[in-house]
């Protein structure tokens, strides 16, 4: 297919060189030019604005930040509401709020243009290795076009209602059990460390109870405080958790659970953990304890 890619970050540029991969044309566009650049190199066409990208292009996928960078690509001057020709999809893979999904589908349907939420999971790793799960929601026919683009970035695609919000719940969803999970190994690795026991085994405890990579790596990466490079920084974890509280507040859904966690994260900003890997965010747990890292 002839799609457009907007948003080369750490997510970004492993899919867009996976759909490279895959034999798709890939017309790519990034607010700092030297990240497309690399991706230029190997076969996609380096474009200068977010109109220039979607221009012929049958789907247009985003993965920005938040939801003003997606605005801003989306609505700014030079963006892709006023550029997208008959037929091209929009794909936003990106976490972004409920409430603007909504708005997404709303404007591009009274422009008769179509749009899909299509986030995922998975680090970077995983979309440098085609390893993520996609979790696709909107128009069933037009999922069925955009599903070789699925097929490209991720390892399972899941499909999960007709309304493309319901993807943006379920990306939200997922993300508060893995901040949950977080949050719980910060806890016991700091209960083990004041308790002479080495939390490096109780990892393995762990491991054996649950058997899950996910647990697997990011025990790995706590008990290591592997923290910096972020492969996802603190502050855009704590977009996502306060997104969480957003839906949850629309939903009438109690999350105390949420609340906690997003205070925590809170205070990793405030003690400058912005910018490291969100599963700092035990590092803050460690902190409360009276535990130095
Ligand atoms: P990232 O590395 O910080 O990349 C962010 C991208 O958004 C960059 O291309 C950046 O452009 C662009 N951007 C930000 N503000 C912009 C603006 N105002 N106008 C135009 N472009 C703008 O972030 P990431 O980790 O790839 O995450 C991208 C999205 O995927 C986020 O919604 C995140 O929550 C979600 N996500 C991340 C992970 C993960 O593990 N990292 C996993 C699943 C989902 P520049 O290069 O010019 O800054």
């Amino acid at each position: 297919m002839k799609i457009g890619f907007i948003g080369l970050g750490r997510m970004g540029s492993g899919m867009a060189r996976n759909l490279l991969r895959a034999g798709h044309g890939v017309a790519v566009y990034n607010r700092s030019r030297e990240k497309a650049e690399a991706l230029g190199r190997e076969g996609a066409r380096i474009t200068n604005s977010p109109r220039e990208a979607c221009g012929g292009s049958e789907a247009v996928i985003t993965m920005l930040s938040d939801d003003p960078a997606v605005a801003e690509i989306v609505f700014g001057a030079g963006g892709i509401a006023s550029a997208m020709e008959n037929g091209c999809v929009h794909i936003s893979s990106s976490t972004i709020s409920v409430a603007f999904a909504r708005r997404l589908a709303t404007e591009h349907g009274g422009k008769r243009q179509e749009f899909l939420s299509a986030p995922v999971f998975g680090r970077p790793e995983a979309a440098e290795s085609k390893k993520l799960i996609v979790v696709a929601a909107g128009e069933v026919k037009a999922i069925e076009r955009c599903r070789p683009l699925f097929d490209a970035i991720g390892r399972q695609t899941f499909v999960v209602g007709s309304e493309p919000w319901q993807a943006n719940v379920v990306k939200l969803g997922g993300n508060l059990v893995i901040a949950s999970m977080l949050e719980a190994f910060g806890e016991s690795f700091a209960a083990m460390r004041k308790a002479g026991v080495d939390h490096h085994l109780f990892l393995d405890v762990i491991n054996e109870i649950f058997g899950s990579p996910v647990y697997k790596n990011y025990g790995r990466i706590v008990a290591n405080e592997e923290f910096d490079p972020a492969a996802f920084m603190l502050k855009l974890g704590l977009k996502d958790i306060r997104l969480v509280l957003e839906a949850a507040d629309e939903l009438a859904v109690p999350m105390p659970l949420a609340s906690l966690i997003r205070d925590h994260l809170i205070s990793g900003v405030a003690h400058g953990q912005a910018d490291l890997d969100w599963s700092s965010l035990a590092r803050v747990v460690a902190r409360n304890a009276g535990l130095e890292s």
